[in-house]
């Protein structure tokens, strides 16, 4: 048995930065260091930074915590509420926002400025989209489909259309035609009386977009797949939806005991790979756990 580990898996650049600027602080710090929500979504990674001092708290918390604590703010960003209420405390933020979500932030904001209206692909309760909908005082539309977007977007307003950094761009482009296509059919119905603008800016990052076609060709040399992530990761689930429409036998496990002898019955090349959140620490005991229990079964089969 050939086991391998996605050479492209691990942290994303975006995620890096945050866990450096939350080890850094918590090394420069005496007491603990807090951060709002999960710092990524996996338990692992969690536990880790959880045995250096860092304390997960919500935002709700922010009042009690003692003047001059000091706040992380992980990659998903926070609404401008956030740094408001940290001010009126007294409380440090240490804002590990990653610059894609800034940007993104700063673009929703600026075409929210000038009137239009904002049609956001993503999950509404996703920290990334209430941070994007902080940003426009929440007077945006979040949508998950065409069926929602075309049922909910007003297209006799200007219109743009932006995405969570971490949705999948095939559902994305299908939005952005299935707009442009019923305000084509608007303008006909109305006899050009409607005055209609539609942008659609692809906001989808490219650590999650271009790794696509590496995660395809990945899935399919490998007999088996396992993919590792936590539960609530999004990205994770875009990527293993990839993996598992190339290769049947793609399992997705976020811990090891999750590990069935059954899944590696007759197979000889097994990949490891996982989400942008996935430490690759953690994939490496993921190979080794599957070597032991595993590898000499198989060899016997
Ligand atoms: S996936 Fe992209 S947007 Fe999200 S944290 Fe990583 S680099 Fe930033």
């Amino acid at each position: 048995m050939n086991v391998t580990i996605d050479p492209r898996a691990g942290f994303c650049w975006g995620v890096v930065r945050t866990v450096q600027i939350a080890e850094e602080t918590l090394r420069s710090n005496e007491g603990a260091v807090y951060v709002l929500g999960d710092i990524i979504h996996n338990p692992r990674e969690i536990e880790r930074l959880r045995a250096q001092g860092l304390v997960t708290i919500a935002r709700e918390d922010i009042p009690s915590l003692p003047p001059g604590s000091k706040v992380l703010i992980r990659a998903h960003g926070e609404p401008p509420e956030t740094y408001r209420i940290a001010r009126q405390h007294g409380v440090e933020i240490i804002d590990a926002t990653c610059p894609v979500v800034t940007k993104l932030q700063e673009r929703v904001r600026k075409f929210y400025d000038l009137g239009y209206q904002i049609v956001v692909f993503g999950k509404p309760n996703h920290a990334e989209v209430v941070g994007v909908r902080g940003v426009c005082n929440d007077e945006c539309i979040v949508v998950q489909s065409v069926g929602e977007a075309l049922d909910r977007v007003d297209l006799r307003r200007k219109t743009v259309l932006f995405s969570q950094t971490t949705m999948d761009r095939p559902t994305f482009l299908q939005l952005r035609d299935a707009l442009t296509e019923r305000i084509a059919e608007l303008v006909v119905e109305e006899m050009g009386t409607i005055a209609t603008e539609f942008h659609a800016k692809d906001t989808i990052c490219g650590q999650v977009a271009g790794r696509e076609n590496d995660l395809r060709r990945f899935a399919r040399e490998n007999d088996v797949i396992i993919f590792v992530a936590g539960r609530r990761s999004s990205n994770g689930k875009v990527l293993f939806d990839v993996v598992r429409s190339e290769n049947e036998r793609s399992y997705f496990i976020e811990d090891t005991s999750e590990l069935r002898p059954e899944w590696f019955d007759g197979a000889e090349r097994i990949g490891i790979t996982g989400a942008t959140s996935t430490p690759q620490w953690y994939m490496n005991q993921v190979k080794d756990e599957i070597v032991r229990r595993f590898a000499t079964a198989s060899a016997t089969q």
